[in-house]
């Protein structure tokens, strides 16, 4: 058998070789340092070079002893008086003097023969860290440097500061930044020859030495030629990758999937409302595009309960008005199933047959519907990754429509798409995002918003409510339940990994059903978490859809999607935790029936200014475009990037609010290359081919005929 071939491998180029080696080709650093290294900044090294300091320690202060007086940063010129070894809990201590005092060096976990060879008694060490007092006196713990006297210079006078995790201190971390930036080589210019003379940037390499070794305050803005240079080298990378693959798309040819209205007109005949104007516009537009011979990629943005899946399946029936085919898939099962629930119904007097695909479905009725699927008998497939598997074939696809499209990477949406001629794809994001960050997130793909409401919804009443009346929180919810209402109650569950997090869940849980939960076995209260197997938090979601379970606990897995109309109280517990746009999600569960819907924001306090201001938001509007603006004026990008549920790219350099402009003129850059060098076969096409490589888009590469 012959082994993988890595392509990326055999077409990066060279020059970038050094760049993509792992960080444990550095010396000195083991598979343990490795591991922390790649947990902190990435596996290669240059995922080192991306890791930019956020902070910087100046060590230009080098008072005698008796002039400390409070906590500070400083330099020390010290005579080692004795050592005294720690022994278990105890650390090692090392009394060192000037002419005007002593200080007392400590150590947790060092052994004493390195020590003495590093402080030897009775010499003279330049010695640098951080000093606290204690019990009065002052002392130092892991001093950040220690050199002979006459190794002055080689104290970093100022030093970087880079974010760090448990077991990797800074002078590690900094050894191996130094080493890695040694690997960098200079790299070809990538840069449109009047914008870098217009900006004053300087060249790649020179930029990313200047980003490692800030000499101020002033150095680690945004606004340094150094970071805008580096932020623009992203933020070109990422636009030019997305130009190309979206050319690539075009010149694959797309071919008119716009039939003649007549399913259509008989779903809108039977729908027992009418689109709301917002709804009238997106689907206009989903209709132009998929009536021209491009192939469509569009956006449909709206907040959950927007009707989104409506506008989507009458996208979908527009193709099967040719004759072809649909697939709608969703990134989890019970969503993919909610769909079915809205889409079935709907086809029923329209000799449209729908089947549900996940990967749930095994042996005989699997079978079945692939077979229906690949003969054409089945017109819309609704599903999750299981439509992906290979043997997933269609008879022939027009349109593909991916719910919650951030669950997907791109590769799995080609996938899908692959499966047919011509395929026109509509992706669906129930986030908002603000506009001026839809350049940032989706480049030019085409996006429509749904940015009003069906009529009819009773707006969701939301309150703050301190932890410490719990007490009248669970009264209430009490009195509710004998009413007939229906409760979400979420506990934060920031990573799947946080066994605490999951504890205070599991323990809530307890809590309520102690409370609530009645005599049965199982009671009227479920708990629903990540660590569940598929089949246990459908029957858990089942129960409380049925109405069997008054009190769904759940961590954020019913975030997305999800929807029981008889569902009309939400509470959220330590709200100031979560983001804003994850609020709006959430309490977008609720309120999806005619019935009165509350929200209950629990908090811990004391809250802080931004998320005191951020709750007050979300009592304030349920506009979740409006939201989107608020949030992201109230964190900066930077956190609103963070997140997973965001949907926008990971930039690692740019802050697509802070280098907002940037991000324009890298659109606008790509735009041209696109016309001008199709195939990047000049010589600053090639310098762009590097610049794709470095920031890993292969995969757009691999689109260039000659690539
Ligand atoms: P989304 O997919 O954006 O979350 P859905 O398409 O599931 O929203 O719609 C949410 C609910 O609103 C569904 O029950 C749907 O039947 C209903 N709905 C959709 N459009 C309208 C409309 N124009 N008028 C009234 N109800 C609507
Ligand atoms: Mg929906």
């Amino acid at each position: 058998m012959n082994a993988p071939t890595d392509s990326r491998a055999k077409t990066r180029p060279v020059v970038l070789e050094p760049l993509f080696q792992p960080v444990s080709s550095l010396g000195g650093v083991g598979t343990h340092l490795s591991r922390m290294l790649a947990k902190v900044a990435g596996p290669e090294i240059v995922d080192m070079l991306w890791h930019l300091p956020v902070a910087l320690l100046d060590r230009r202060y080098t008072p005698k002893i008796g002039e400390l007086k409070q906590p500070c940063v400083a330099t020390l010129e010290l005579t080692i008086d004795r050592h005294q070894s720690g022994r278990g809990r105890t650390p090692y201590r090392v009394r060192c003097r000037d002419e005007t005092g002593f200080i007392e060096l400590v150590f947790f976990n060092v052994r004493g023969p390195y020590l003495l060879r590093q402080l030897p008694i009775g010499e003279k060490r330049l010695v640098s860290g951080k000093i606290e007092f204690y019990n009065g006196m002052p002392q130092m713990s892991h001093p950040d440097a220690i050199l002979p006297v006459t190794a002055r210079d080689r104290i970093a006078i100022v030093q970087a500061i880079y974010r760090l995790t448990a077991g990797l201190t800074a002078p590690m971390l900094d050894r191996m930044m130094r080493s890695a930036l040694v690997r960098t080589p200079p790299l070809p210019e990538w840069l449109d020859a009047g914008l870098q003379r217009q900006r004053a940037w300087p060249d790649w390499k020179a930029a990313i030495t200047a980003a490692h070794n800030p000499e101020s305050e002033a150095d680690l803005l945004p606004e340094t030629a150094a970071r805008q240079r580096l932020a623009y080298d992203e933020l070109l990378a990422h636009q030019l990758a997305l130009a190309l693959i979206r050319e690539h798309n075009r010149r694959s040819g797309g071919k008119p999937n716009v039939g003649d209205g007549h399913l259509r007109q008989a779903a809108l005949a039977a729908l027992p409302y009418r689109l709301t104007g917002a709804q009238e516009r997106a689907l206009a537009e989903i209709i132009h595009d998929m009536g021209d011979s491009h192939r469509m990629l569009r956006l449909l943005q709206g907040d959950v309960g927007s009707g989104k899946t409506v506008v989507s399946f009458l996208a979908m029936l527009a193709a099967l008005e040719t004759g072809r085919q649909a697939a709608l898939m969703a990134p989890t099962e019970i969503l993919a199933r909610q769909h079915l629930a809205t889409i079935a119904p709907l086809c029923q007097n329209m000799r449209v047959n729908v089947a549900l695909l996940t990967g749930r479905d095994k042996g005989k009725a699997r079978t079945q519907t692939l077979a229906a699927l690949a003969e054409g008998r089945i017109q819309i497939v609704i599903g999750t990754h299981a439509l992906l598997q290979p043997d997933v074939v269609f008879s022939d696809l027009a349109l593909v429509v991916v719910d919650e499209q951030h669950r997907f990477g791109v590769d799995e949406r080609a996938t899908l798409t692959g499966k047919g001629q011509g395929v026109d794809t509509l992706v669906m994001s129930a986030t908002p995002i603000p506009r001026s960050l839809t350049l940032a997130a989706y480049g030019d793909m085409d996006v429509s918003r749904l940015d009003e409401k069906p009529p009819g919804r009773t707006p969701i009443k939301t309150s703050t409510v301190a932890i410490e009346r719990l007490d009248e929180v669970l009264d209430g919810l009490g009195r509710a339940i004998a009413g007939g209402a229906r409760i979400y109650w979420v506990c934060p569950l920031i990573e799947e990994s946080d066994e605490s997090d999951l504890a205070a869940a599991r323990q809530r849980f307890a809590l309520l059903h102690a409370r609530f939960g009645g005599q049965v076995e199982g009671g009227r209260v479920g708990l629903i978490h990540g660590k569940m197997k598929a089949a246990e938090k459908d029957a858990v979601m089942a129960g409380f859809i049925a109405g069997a379970l008054d009190i769904l606990v759940a961590t954020t897995v019913i975030e997305v999607g999800v929807d029981v109309a008889e569902a009309t109280i939400m509470v959220i517990e330590h709200a100031e935790r979560f983001g804003l746009a994850q609020l709006h999600q959430l309490r977008g569960r609720v309120g999806r029936g005619s019935a009165a819907s509350t929200c209950l924001l629990l908090y811990a306090g004391p809250l802080g200014g931004t998320a005191r201001e951020r709750l007050a938001i979300l009592r304030e509007t349920e506009d979740g475009f409006r939201i989107a603006e608020e949030d992201l004026k109230l964190r900066g990008a930077g956190d609103l990037l963070g997140t997973k549920q965001s949907g926008m790219p990971d930039f690692k350099l740019a802050d697509p609010v802070r280098h907002g402009d940037l991000l324009a003129i890298a659109a606008d850059d790509a735009k041209l290359i696109i016309t001008r060098d199709p195939e990047l076969n000049t010589s600053r096409g090639e310098a762009l081919r590097v610049l794709l490589y470095l920031f890993r888009r292969d995969r757009a590469v691999r689109y260039l005929r000659g690539g």
